[in-house]
C-alpha cells in the first residue's frame, strides 16, 4: 500500500445539508476500533436538524413539483488534520452490511401516463421496406451476376425512352479524406489545395461544368489561403450552381461509432461556416464512403432542412435486392416516426464503389474506359485491361453508344428517367490536365448524344441537387415533399460487406483508445460550451465583459473543429495510418487541454462568492483540473491534492441535466483529512488505498465476489475470450473482422489475482490478469448510481499476435436471438442473430448501449466508448475490447493494427425488471431504453469534473454554488448543447446562443417502482423564459437543427414543446 490515499467524497447533492464525516476504511493504523462500537452513537442534534431540513425540502417539492438545478458547481473544502464537529460515522453491522447516514436527497419519481404512450405503440407506421425484415428474408447467396458480378443482367429495349427522354446528370466530384494515408495537413498541402485551386479557373472556363464538394474542413483551410478575388469567384460559382457543397458538414462522418452530439456539432460547424463565408445552405446529403449507414443521419439531415441524400456503402446483397425491386430510391423514415415528418428522399448507389468504373453502369470494364484520367500514358490505368480512348470526331459515335448502353442499363434499376452518374474518386482533379481530360471528353460525348434525337437522351454535367431537382420536377412535387411512387423504408444499413464474407465489423472496435478519448473530448466540449455561454451571459449582465477572457471563444472553435475532424470516417473508425492516428491524438489532447481551460475560466467567474472581486489573470489560474495526460496516447493520471495546514478547496462541476448523487474520487497525500461542504458541514467519505500493483492478496476474497454477484437477481457471469484470424489470404485488419472460428476462452498463464475492497459507499472486486484488469464496482448510493454495476476493463494486448479480445456476458435471459444496439446514442435498433450469415456479420456498432431481454428482464450494457457488439447465443452479450492485427486487409490502408495502447473501456451493466412486456410490442422494429437507462448512460458519459482551487489563494476564496437553472428540466429532456454563436469577427462570441434540446423516447415498461429520480416529465413542455436563473431570455427563435433556417417567426411565448425523440434548436439571447 502506498502512502497516497484516495479520498472519495460523496457529495455534489443539490441540497447540501448532509452531515457526514470522514471514515477511514483501509487505514488500519489510523483506525480506532472503539469507534465501530460507537457507530450508532450519532449526535442526535445533528440528525434532528437533518430531519427537519428533509421535511422542509419534501414540503417544498410537493408544492412545486420541481427540483432545482442540474448543471451545478458545488464547492467542497478539504481540511487537513482538522478538529471539527463530532463525526457521524457509517458503520458495519454484524451481518456484514454497511449502514450509512441517511441521505437527505429527495426521491421523487412520477411519470405521467401520457408520456408512456409513445413507446407503447401506435407510432411507427408500417413501412414497405423494413431493413430488419429485409435481412431476415434475403438469402445472402452471392450468385455470380456476370459483368456486374454482384448483380444481374439488365435487359432493356432502346424504345423504353421513346415517350420520355433519358436525362443524365454526370456529377464530377473529388472525395477528400481529412486524414487517412496522410495527415489532414499533408493531404491539404500535397493534394487538396491543388484541387481547389484549379477548380476555380476550370469551372469558369465553361458555365456548363459542374463540381461537387463535401468536406468543409478542407474548404475552410483553403479559404484562409486565398485572396479576396478568388473568394468572390468561388461565391459566384456557388451562386450560379456550378459548385455545390453537399451535406456541408465539417467532415463526411463515420456513422457507426460517432455519437449524435458530435454528429450534430460538426454539422453545425460546417453549416455555420458555409453560411458566413459562402452564403450558401446545403440542400443534399452525400455520403459515398462511410462504412455502412445509420438511420440517424437521415433524421439529422432532414431536421437541417436538407431535402435529399445519397448513400453508397451498403451490403452488396441488399443493393442487388433493391436494384431488382426498383427500391434503390426511397423515402427514408425513422422507425419511431408516427407521421412521416422525418421522411427524406434517399438515393442508394447501386454498384460496388463510388469510383468511375462503378458509376456509369453495371460493367466496370466499360465504365473504366470513360475515366479519362486513366488515358494511356497517365499514372493510373484500367485493371480490366481495356484503356480509355480520347473522344474524337471519328470515334465519338461508337464511344457514345458504348456509354449510353451503360447509362440505359443503370437507368433500368430506377423508377424515373433521370439518371445520376457520379464522376470522380479519391483526391481527383488535382491537376489541370485531369480537369481538361474529363470535361472535354465528356462534353464531346454529351454534344453528340444530345444531337441525336432518336437516342432519346439528354446528357449534361450536373451537381447532386441538379439531379434531385430534375427528379422532383418529373414527379411534379416540390423538393423536400413526399415523392409519390417511391417506397418508404425504415431501419439502417449495418453491417456492411463489400464482397464475399468480408464484413466491415472490425472498425467498430479498431483503436478503442481513441474511441474512448473521443467521448472524453465530447463531454468536455459540451461542458465547456455550456459554462462559457452561461459565464458570458452572466458577466454581460453585470457589465464586466471587458474583464472576461472572451478569447476563449477561439479555443472553443478549435475544439469543435477537432472533434468534428475526428468524426471523419477514417478517424474515429481507427482506419488511418499510424502517423495519422498520432496526428489526430495530438489534436484531441490539445483540444482537451484547451477545453479544460475554458471550463476553469468560466467556473472561476460563476462560483465566485463576490463577483466584484473577479479578476482574470492568465498567469495564475484560479482553478485547476484534477487529471492530466502526459501524452496523446497515455491514460489520464489524477493529480494529487497536497495538503498542509491550510484548507484546500475543490469545485465540482456536474454537467448532467439532473442533480446527481455520485461518488467523486480525489487523490490526497494524507489520510488525515476532513471534507466539508460549502456550508462548512462535514461530508462522509470513504478512504481507500491507491494500489500501484496487484499485491497484498487476501485469500478469502471469493466470498466477496459472490456478494457482488448476488446483488443481481439473475445468474450472470463474464468471461474473456480470444478470436484468432484466418490462415487464408484474407485476414482481419483495421476494417474487416475475419475470425478463424468461434472465440476460445482466454487462458492466462497464471490465475488472476483478485482484490476486494469494501466500504460504505462502494465495494469493488479487481481481477488482475496478464492482459487486463477488470474492476467491478457496486455503489451503495440511492438513485441512479446504485442501481447498476460499474465495470471497467483496462486492456493491454501489445504482446498478442493476430488476436482480438472479447468480453462475454452470459445470463439466463431468454433472448432468443434478438438483441438491441443503439445508433449514435440517439436511437435503438433491434437486431436478429442470423445463423445464415457468418459470425462476423452478426456484429454491430455499440456507441452507447446494447441490451437483451425476455418477458421478465432486460440487461443493458452501457458503454463510454464505441465498440463492436453481438449476441451470438441465447442470453449472451459480447463486446470486442481491442484487436491487434499484424496485416493489412486490402482496403487501401496498407497497414495492420499494431499500435495498440493501454486502454480503459468503461461500462455500466443494468438489470431491469420488465413489467409490461408483450409479444406484439417486442416484435416491432423499434425499442426504447427506460428513463433509468438513459440516466445511467448520461452518468457514465458525463462524469463529475473536479476542479481544485489553486493553492495560491491567500486566506481562501469565498465560493458559492452556482445553479444555472431556476427550475428543473423534465427528466426526458436533455440539454444537448448551449453553444455560443460566432460574432462577425470570427474570433469572438456573438450575443446569440444556440440552445439544443432533445426529448428522449423511453419505455415505461421497466421497473416502475420508485427509483429515486429527482425529476418528472411534462409531455414535452419546457418553459424557457424562466429556465435560466438570473438571466432573461431576450429573444427566442426556433430554427432548423443547424440554425440556417428560421422556423416561423421569433416566438413571443417562451414555452416550447418537443415531441418524443425530437431534437430542437433555438436561437436565443440570454441577458
Ligand atoms: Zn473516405
Amino acid at each position: 500500500m502506498k502512502l497516497k490515499k484516495q479520498v472519495t467524497v460523496c457529495g455534489a447533492a443539490i441540497f447540501c445539508v448532509a452531515v457526514f464525516s470522514l471514515y477511514l476504511m483501509l487505514d488500519r493504523v489510523q483506525h480506532d476500533p472503539t469507534r465501530y462500537q460507537n457507530g450508532g452513537n450519532f449526535p442526535r442534534s445533528q440528525i434532528s436538524v437533518l430531519q427537519n431540513r428533509i421535511e422542509q425540502l419534501e414540503q417544498l417539492l410537493e408544492e412545486n413539483h420541481e427540483i432545482i438545478s442540474h448543471i451545478k458547481d458545488s464547492v467542497l473544502e478539504l481540511t487537513a488534520n482538522a478538529d471539527g464537529p463530532p463525526a457521524l460515522l457509517p458503520y458495519h453491522t454484524p451481518n456484514g452490511s454497511w449502514v450509512v447516514p441517511p441521505e437527505p436527497r429527495p426521491s421523487f419519481f412520477s411519470i405521467s401516463p401520457q408520456d408512456c404512450q409513445f413507446a407503447l405503440g401506435g407510432q411507427g407506421q408500417k413501412t414497405e421496406l423494413q431493413m430488419l425484415t429485409v435481412s431476415e428474408e434475403l438469402p445472402f447467396d452471392n450468385v455470380d451476376g456476370g459483368v456486374w458480378k454482384q448483380g444481374f443482367d439488365i435487359p432493356y429495349s432502346p424504345h423504353d425512352w421513346d415517350s420520355e427522354n433519358l436525362q443524365v446528370f454526370v456529377v464530377p466530384h473529388s472525395h477528400n479524406d481529412p486524414g487517412w494515408i496522410k495527415t489532414f495537413d499533408k493531404y491539404y498541402t500535397e493534394q487538396t489545395q491543388h484541387i481547389l485551386n484549379s477548380m476555380v479557373p476550370k469551372l469558369q472556363e465553361d458555365p456548363r461544368r459542374r463540381f461537387l464538394w463535401a468536406e468543409v474542413s478542407f474548404f475552410a483551410k483553403w479559404w484562409e489561403n486565398i485572396n479576396a478575388q478568388k473568394r468572390a469567384a468561388v461565391r459566384r460559382l456557388v451562386g450560379n450552381g456550378q459548385l455545390e457543397i453537399a451535406t456541408g458538414g465539417w467532415v463526411m462522418p463515420d456513422e457507426a461509432n460517432s455519437h449524435y452530439f458530435a454528429l450534430i456539432d460538426q454539422l453545425i460547424e460546417g453549416h455555420q461556416w458555409l453560411d458566413k463565408n459562402l452564403g450558401v445552405t446545403p440542400r443534399s446529403g452525400w455520403a459515398v464512403d462511410p462504412f455502412g449507414h445509420s438511420s440517424t443521419m437521415p433524421y439529422l439531415l432532414r431536421r437541417s432542412n436538407l431535402t435529399s441524400m445519397l448513400i453508397q456503402r451498403v451490403h452488396y446483397a441488399v443493393k442487388k435486392h433493391f436494384a431488382s425491386t426498383h427500391s434503390l430510391e426511397f423515402m427514408w423514415r425513422q422507425t419511431w416516426d408516427p407521421d412521416a415528418s422525418t421522411d427524406i428522399f434517399c438515393h442508394m448507389m447501386p454498384f460496388y464503389s463510388y469510383d468511375v468504373p462503378h458509376t456509369c453502369g453495371p460493367d466496370p470494364k466499360i465504365c473504366c474506359q470513360f475515366d479519362f484520367k486513366r488515358l494511356p500514358g497517365g499514372r493510373i490505368n484500367c485493371p480490366w485491361k481495356v484503356p480509355p480512348r480520347a473522344i474524337t470526331e471519328t470515334n465519338v459515335a461508337e464511344r457514345a453508344a458504348l456509354l449510353l448502353d451503360q447509362y440505359r442499363k443503370k437507368s433500368k434499376l430506377f423508377r424515373s428517367n433521370v439518371l445520376l452518374v457520379p464522376l470522380g474518386d479519391d483526391f481527383r482533379y488535382d491537376k489541370p490536365q485531369e480537369w481538361d481530360a474529363q470535361f472535354f471528353n465528356y462534353q464531346r460525348l454529351f454534344d453528340f448524344l444530345n444531337s441525336q434525337p432518336e437516342l432519346h437522351v439528354q446528357a449534361q454535367f450536373g451537381t447532386l441537387s441538379d439531379y434531385f431537382d430534375a427528379l422532383y420536377k418529373k414527379t411534379g412535387v416540390e423538393p423536400g415533399a413526399q415523392l409519390p411512387g417511391f417506397p418508404v423504408l425504415s431501419g439502417d444499413f449495418f453491417s456492411y460487406a463489400d464482397r464475399e464474407d468480408h464484413y466491415w465489423t472490425g472498425y467498430y472496435t479498431s483503436r478503442p483508445f481513441y474511441k474512448s478519448l473521443d467521448r472524453v473530448l465530447e463531454a468536455h466540449l459540451r461542458g465547456a460550451e455550456i459554462l462559457y455561454s452561461l459565464a458570458l451571459a452572466h458577466i454581460r449582465h453585470s457589465g464586466m465583459t471587458s474583464q472576461y477572457p472572451l478569447s476563449d471563444y477561439t479555443l472553443l472553435t478549435d475544439a469543435r473543429r477537432t472533434l468534428g475532424l475526428f468524426q471523419h470516417h477514417d478517424a474515429i473508425t481507427g482506419t488511418a495510418k499510424e502517423a495519422v492516428v498520432v496526428d489526430y491524438g495530438i489534436r484531441l489532447l490539445r483540444s482537451l487541454v484547451s477545453l479544460k481551460q475554458v471550463i476553469i475560466n468560466a467556473a472561476h467567474y460563476l462560483v465566485l462568492g463576490d463577483k466584484g472581486t473577479y479578476h482574470f489573470d492568465p498567469s495564475t489560474p484560479f482553478l485547476s483540473m484534477d487529471d492530466t495526460r502526459l501524452s496523446q496516447d497515455a491514460l489520464p493520471e489524477q493529480t494529487v491534492i497536497r495538503m498542509d495546514s491550510l484548507p484546500r478547496f475543490v469545485v465540482l462541476f456536474n454537467p448532467l441535466d439532473q442533480e446527481r448523487l455520485s461518488v467523486v474520487s480525489l487523490l490526497i497525500n494524507s489520510p488525515r483529512i476532513r471534507v466539508l461542504s460549502e456550508e462548512g458541514q462535514p461530508l462522509a467519505v470513504q478512504l481507500s488505498a491507491r494500489w500501484s500493483s496487484a499485491t497484498d492478496i487476501v485469500p478469502d476474497v471469493y466470498q466477496s465476489v459472490k456478494r457482488v454477484d448476488e446483488a443481481q437477481e439473475h445468474r450472470l457471469s463474464t468471461e474473456f475470450l480470444i478470436y484468432g484470424t484466418r490462415t487464408s489470404k484474407d485476414k482481419s485488419g483495421a476494417y474487416l473482422f475475419l475470425p478463424d472460428g468461434e472465440a476460445k476462452p482466454y487462458v492466462p498463464k497464471e490465475p488472476p489475482v483478485l482484490r476486494v475492497t469494501e466500504g460504505p459507499f462502494f465495494s469493488e472486486v479487481v481481477a488482475y490478469y496478464q492482459h487486463m484488469q477488470q474492476v467491478v464496482r457496486l455503489y451503495n448510493l440511492p438513485g441512479v448510481e446504485g442501481l447498476s454495476l460499474d465495470v471497467s476493463s483496462l486492456v493491454d494486448i501489445r504482446d498478442h499476435v493476430n488476436k482480438e479480445l472479447a468480453l462475454r456476458i452470459q445470463t439466463d435471459i431468454e433472448s432468443e436471438g434478438t438483441f438491441f444496439t443503439d445508433l449514435n446514442g440517439f436511437q435503438i435498433q433491434p437486431r436478429r442473430y442470423l445463423k445464415k450469415l457468418p459470425l462476423q456479420a452478426n456484429f454491430y456498432p455499440m456507441p452507447a448501449m446494447a441490451y437483451i431481454q425476455d418477458s421478465q428482464s432486460r440487461l443493458t450494457l452501457h458503454t463510454a466508448q464505441a465498440l463492436g457488439v453481438s449476441s451470438l447465443s441465447n442470453g449472451q452479450l459480447e463486446v470486442i475490447l481491442d484487436r491487434r492485427l499484424m496485416q493489412d486487409d486490402n482496403r487501401g490502408l496498407g497497414q495492420g493494427l499494431k499500435d495498440n495502447k493501454r486502454t480503459c473501456n468503461r461500462f455500466r451493466l443494468l438489470l431491469e425488471r420488465r413489467t409490461t412486456a408483450n409479444k406484439v410490442q417486442d416484435g416491432r422494429p423499434t425499442s426504447f431504453p427506460s428513463l433509468l437507462s438513459h440516466l445511467t448512460s448520461m452518468h457514465l458519459n458525463t462524469p463529475v469534473m473536479a476542479l481544485p482551487v489553486a493553492r495560491e489563494q491567500p486566506g481562501g476564496p469565498t465560493l458559492r454554488s452556482f445553479q444555472p437553472l431556476a427550475s428543473s428540466l423534465p427528466c426526458d429532456i436533455h440539454l444537448l448543447n448551449l453553444r455560443t454563436l460566432q460574432a462577425e469577427d470570427d474570433k469572438l462570441p456573438s450575443s446569440e446562443t444556440a440552445l439544443i434540446l432533445h426529448r428522449k423516447g423511453f419505455d415505461c415498461g421497466l421497473e416502475a417502482k420508485n427509483l429515486g429520480f429527482n425529476c418528472t416529465t411534462s409531455q414535452g413542455k419546457v418553459a424557457l423564459g424562466s429556465l435560466f436563473q438570473g438571466l432573461d431570455v431576450g429573444f427566442l427563435q426556433p430554427t432548423s437543427l443547424t440554425l440556417l433556417y428560421a422556423l416561423g417567426s421569433p416566438s413571443s411565448s417562451m414555452d416550447v414543446h418537443l415531441e418524443p425523440m425530437e431534437i430542437s434548436t433555438f436561437r436565443l439571447r440570454l441577458g
